[in-house]
């Protein structure tokens, strides 16, 4: 499958019994602890905490295929990032795996469904986005990806119309004025060409934020050739060198990243809370957040970082619930507990095609006023609309 695009994830069913193995593994061999390969007993090691827990023979014998298929995985494994992520289902062989570039709590869980919501929470934290870095005569375009940057694209069409400007002289200011132009349309016509690329680039890896790197002169007329649709998805410009590393592009890039991540997260948060006060199409608070997924009515749900909360689960068609009932309300069967059902709501949201939100800091704050998590529902079309 396409590593940069996890939707697969999100669309796999919840399955009757325990068939998934989902495991979050720090990998980093710059970390004392993770050296000659410590992640192989820790995850042997975590494996045989599971394994304790598992009463069912059959049971027990789905989630050691699932430890060997992963196992086989991990010994052939050279790590490449800091941490990585692994999914197995026994039941169609189903296997996923994504390097990471950020660390994680290590973690596996053996389950009816993925464990996505560390995934899902990092994807919205560190949302993929384009940088390109320009100048008169080349492009360079990196994609930041989970935090791993890489390098996609180095174009150089520096022709010698280019060169001819440095070494005009200033005793002939006519002529000079007509290198002068003939300079500025091959500047034009370059950054023409790197608008098409960019736009290229950016659809083929679903980059919806793009940050743009280079002088400011280049950049201020790089952006005003750019078309609306391409111009809306430029977060932010930065002052930047030719020759910068990743390293220095990645560090001045998430200076804006960031900054524009909280803005947003802080207008999400202040829209539901007025729109919730104004009965808009919003709900807050956890009990009518899992009542909108049930019936599948959330397009965004958002959510405090850190938040969790106990709650209860209808094992047959997965309904959540905040409070205790007898059956569940939707086929009758008798539900269970479950230890955290924000985790499982953003699953179920996810596989819904829902958007998922993270807030963090002040933001959070905000939200946490008003229950920790929400969401934005679908509007209805047609009929159905009251
Ligand atoms: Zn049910």
């Amino acid at each position: 499958m396409n590593r940069y695009d996890p939707s697969l994830l999100f669309s796999r069913a919840h399955s009757a019994q325990r068939s998934v193995l989902s495991v979050y593994l720090n990998v980093d061999q710059s970390q004392p602890g993770f050296l000659h390969r410590g992640f192989e007993s820790e995850i042997k090691k975590m494996a045989a905490g599971v394994r304790r827990g598992l009463s069912d023979a059959a049971d027990r014998q789905r989630f050691s295929i699932a430890m060997h298929r992963i196992q086989d995985f991990i010994a052939a494994y050279k790590p490449a990032g800091r941490a990585t992520v692994l999914f197995y289902d026994t039941i169609d062989k189903f296997f996923w795996q994504q390097e990471l570039g950020f660390p994680v709590t290590n973690q596996i869980r053996w389950d009816h469904e993925l464990f996505i919501q560390p995934l899902a929470a990092a994807m919205d934290q560190l949302e993929s986005y384009g940088v390109a870095l320009l100048d008169r005569s080349k492009l360079r375009f990196l994609v930041v990806s989970l935090g791993e940057t890489e390098e996609i694209a180095r174009q150089d069409r520096s022709g010698k119309r280019l060169r001819h400007i440095k070494t005009s002289g200033f005793d002939n200011p006519g002529s000079s004025s007509h290198i002068q132009r003939k300079a500025d349309n091959q500047i034009r016509s370059n950054l023409r060409r790197w608008i098409k690329e960019v736009d290229e680039l950016a659809k083929a890896r679903g980059v919806h934020r793009l940050i743009l790197a280079g002088t400011p002169e280049i950049t201020r007329e790089f952006r005003t050739l750019l078309p609306l649709r391409l111009a809306s998805s430029v977060i932010g410009e930065v002052d930047l060198s030719m020759s910068a590393t990743a390293k220095q592009v990645v560090t001045a890039a998430n200076a804006i990243t960031e900054k524009y991540e909280s803005e947003m997260e802080l207008e999400k948060v202040n829209k539901i809370i007025t729109s919730a006060a104004k009965k808009g199409k919003v709900v807050i608070g956890l009990g009518r957040t899992l009542k909108a997924i049930n019936s599948d009515r959330v397009w965004e749900l958002i959510y405090s970082v850190g938040f969790l909360s106990p709650g209860y689960e209808c094992p047959k068609c997965s309904a959540l619930f905040s409070t205790r009932a007898t059956r569940c309300p939707y086929c009758g069967s008798r539900i269970v507990a479950v230890k955290d059902v924000v985790e499982r709501a953003v699953g179920h949201a996810l596989r819904k095609k829902a958007k998922i939100e993270v807030v963090t800091a002040d933001a959070s704050a905000a939200l946490k006023s008003a229950g920790s998590i929400g969401a934005f529902l679908k509007t209805r079309t047609g009929t159905m609309a009251t």
